[in-house]
């Protein structure tokens, strides 16, 4: 599978000017070669092939006055922003004849300099990881790296981004056997009910606090966005206004991340098997809690999980969205139906026995999901087929990105 591992870059005054000019190169290169691209469509819908727009774009390009520029800078970023600008249509007629699955894709739209997140790719003949830690690129030179964690393998490639906030960071992409990352068996099975009072709560009673990133944060935002309002246009301080408001986003960003992370990689760790209530039930709550449920972040959260559970080897299950995991008593099954949200605890008044709320609604999730497990190992033993059973119980897919998207073309769709 293929997973990106990303660390800060500090590169110096010089190069951070080089990185400008690429990005600017690159910027140029792709809006060039779709304005071709739509001429010529519009004209007798035909579609320029990669490399005709290569040497129109590129190779014929610097040799003219007003494009001689682009001949400063390496020529791979160039033709790997031509590359994403033909993801981006492929995906885009993929998307209009049904061929490709999920949202809609749009047409790629023109780059500008005043988008905040700037990014140039470079594959294995531009860059190389130097013995002593520095990321050599192409006409731009060594650039110093924060290796926060080790490369497993030589990465296949390497886009640098610099972000809204100003920062550096380079995104590799590295190939891995798909069991490279799998986990000794552990013996533990968990429920897991997501909620805003607590973050999750599981079926072995652990309640993991929910930090609310953006609450906590929220003054000091709103001041700068105050800020950022009061400064005039096109000025030099509305762009350091811009810049600084970026930064304390980007640390909401960071922190919320990191705790995703972890918190994922902790429950997969001690369990072999997780069960979560499908998204469809948590989007219940939104409305007025519509802030606090985007800030939670579930959907990252469980497309983490997922994603982790096939990297580490562990079983990812998802319950019906019309299951009401929080009405039933988890000992007997006695259903005492709603319950007003402040209701903590309760008291099943069939068996006596007392419950605290949010645990559970875990053990009901996991009773739930066990079920729903043994229904789909026989299904799997009738039709000898591991994908029936309604689709409840899937196998995950391999998704931690880390990083914003590799190629601009997601971005542009
Ligand atoms: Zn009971």
């Amino acid at each position: 599978m293929k997973l990106r591992y990303n660390y800060r870059l500090y590169p110096d005054a010089p190069q951070r000017e080089l990185l400008a000019r690429t990005f600017g190169c690159v910027r140029a290169v792709w809006n060039d070669a779709l304005a071709r691209r739509k001429t010529a469509w519009k004209a007798d819908r035909t579609q320029i092939s990669g490399t005709e727009l290569q040497k129109i774009c590129i190779t014929a390009a610097k040799r003219t006055a007003e494009r001689e520029w682009l001949g400063q800078v390496s020529p791979v970023p160039l033709q790997q922003s031509l590359r994403d600008l033909d993801v981006a249509y492929k995906n885009f007629f993929d998307s209009v004849s049904g061929r490709r699955k999920g949202p809609k894709m749009g047409l790629p739209v023109f780059k500008s300099r005043h988008d905040h997140r700037q990014s140039a790719r470079f594959n294995t003949n531009a860059f190389k990881v130097r013995p002593g830690g520095a990321l050599y690129l192409a006409k731009i030179g060594e650039i110093e790296v924060r290796w926060s964690r080790e490369l497993p393998v030589p990465p296949s490639s390497v886009t640098v981004v610099k972000d809204a906030a100003g920062r550096y960071f380079a995104s590799f992409v590295v190939e891995l056997d798909d069991d490279a990352h799998q986990l000794p068996q552990a013996d533990g099975e968990a429920g897991i009910d997501l909620g805003l009072t607590h973050y999750a709560v599981t079926s072995d009673g652990v309640k993991i606090a929910n930090p609310r990133w953006l609450r906590r944060r929220e003054r000091k935002l709103k001041k700068l966005q105050r800020a950022l309002s009061r400064k005039k246009k096109g000025s030099a301080n509305r762009a350091k206004a811009r810049i600084k408001l970026a930064g304390q986003h980007a640390k909401v960003a960071d922190a919320r991340r990191d705790f995703l992370h972890q918190t994922s990689t902790t429950l997969l760790r001690e369990n072999q098997t997780v069960v979560v209530e499908g998204l469809a039930v948590l989007g219940l709550a939104r409305g007025m809690l519509a802030k606090s449920v985007n800030d939670a972040s579930w959907g990252a959260f469980l497309r983490l999980l997922e994603g982790k559970a096939v990297r580490y080897g562990r079983e990812y299950v998802t319950i019906d969205r019309w299951y009401s995991s929080s009405q039933l008593c988890p000992c007997c099954g006695w259903k005492i139906g709603k319950l007003a949200l402040d209701v903590r605890e309760w008291d099943c008044q069939s068996c006596g026995e007392h419950h605290d709320r949010d645990i559970a609604a875990a053990l009901n999730i996991l009773a739930e999901g066990i079920r729903l497990r043994s229904l789909h190992d026989v299904a799997a033993g009738l039709a000898d087929t591991r994908n029936d059973c309604e689709g409840q119980v899937r196998p995950g897919e391999a998704i931690p990105t880390l990083a914003p998207p590799e190629t601009c073309a997601a971005r542009a769709a």
